[in-house]
């Protein structure tokens, strides 16, 4: 027998009407920064404000992103310059769910990491060693690889984030590295592109480079950032947080609105990011479940709009 898929509903858009409910609804914010909070180096709106705001009203706030390129210290300074209220155990990235994620289980080896600082950062402040960042340049020919590339016996993890040296030694040592059965496969996030400004160039992200690693060692990495659970749990073991209490501000569909799906938070998608009014009437309009998932209960256009809501 088949059965008659209903289009999915819109998410609807905040107002007046269903405000105070919406407000009822949780005590905990989790919010993305870019394409929410901020562009590049500028507040979106008045963005501050309204995150301000939500917490003036007693809502727990915490600040989570896929970006693995700067560590919570060095984020802390950046919510601060923008006027945004912060401690920095609100903060929470992929390099700090790795760090997490690994003192868990003990781990005692080192890290062999494609990446950045914002990685080598946090796993230093939970006492694990690892290789260091630095560019690894092919130098030719070809047929000397085998030979100028060595091994680190004491590696038992192979971490790939976001690395504008990427480069084929690198790949060739992280694959090499994950034929061992026992060596931990993580990557910081699997984010495909990012729209720059009004150019038509496209900005690779993370996810190429975990793809060419995943590739090579032929496994999948566990992913750390949205939309893995991995992230939400972090936060709520320490802070004990109640998924059905909590709410996820996103500007990304497959990413945060996902993120909030897979762990049963409520979900607002602002539509200041990379996604259009249009991407939610095309997910509106299919009967694909899993794209379903991508819907957000809420949408407004930018989070500025809660401004005059919360007064109401
Ligand atoms: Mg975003």
């Amino acid at each position: 027998m088949t059965t008659l898929k209903m289009p999915n509903s819109l998410p609807k858009r905040l107002d007046k009407n269903c405000i105070k409910q919406f407000l009822n609804s949780f005590d905990n914010v989790l919010t993305d920064c870019d394409g929410v909070l901020w562009v590049g180096d500028s507040v979106i709106g008045r963005a501050n404000e309204a995150i301000n705001q939500l917490r003036a009203l007693g809502k727990k706030v915490f600040y989570v992103t896929n970006n693995s390129s700067r560590s919570r210290d060095a984020y802390v300074e950046k919510f601060k310059r923008l006027g945004f209220i912060v401690k920095k155990e609100e903060i929470v990235s992929p390099s700090y769910v790795m760090a997490q994620y690994l003192k868990q289980q003990d781990f005692n080896k080192k890290v062999y990491i494609i990446g950045s600082s914002g990685m080598t950062e946090e796993l230093e402040e939970v006492g694990i060693s690892h290789t260091g960042v630095a560019p690894e340049p092919f130098k030719g020919p070809v047929t000397d690889l085998p030979n100028t590339i060595k091994l680190d016996p004491d590696v038992g993890a192979v971490a790939v984030g976001f690395d504008t040296h990427f480069s084929f030694p690198k790949l060739m040592r992280a694959a090499s590295h994950l034929n061992d059965p026992n060596c931990l496969f993580i990557a910081t996030n699997t984010d495909e592109r990012f729209p720059i400004g009004e150019t038509s160039l496209v900005f690779p992200g993370t996810g190429c480079l975990v793809r060419c690693v995943e590739t090579a060692a032929r496994r999948p990495p566990v992913a750390m950032g949205k939309p893995s659970e991995k992230m939400f749990s972090v936060i709520s073991d320490k802070h004990h947080l109640e998924p059905t209490r909590t709410l996820m501000i996103g500007d990304k569909c497959t990413t945060d609105i996902l993120f909030g799906k897979n762990c049963g938070l409520h979900t607002l998608v602002v539509l200041s990011g990379v996604t259009e009014m249009k991407e939610l009437e095309d997910l509106a309009s299919t009967t694909d479940d899993e794209k379903r998932k991508l819907l957000a209960d809420y949408y407004l256009p930018e989070l500025t709009d809660l401004i005059p809501l919360l007064s109401i």
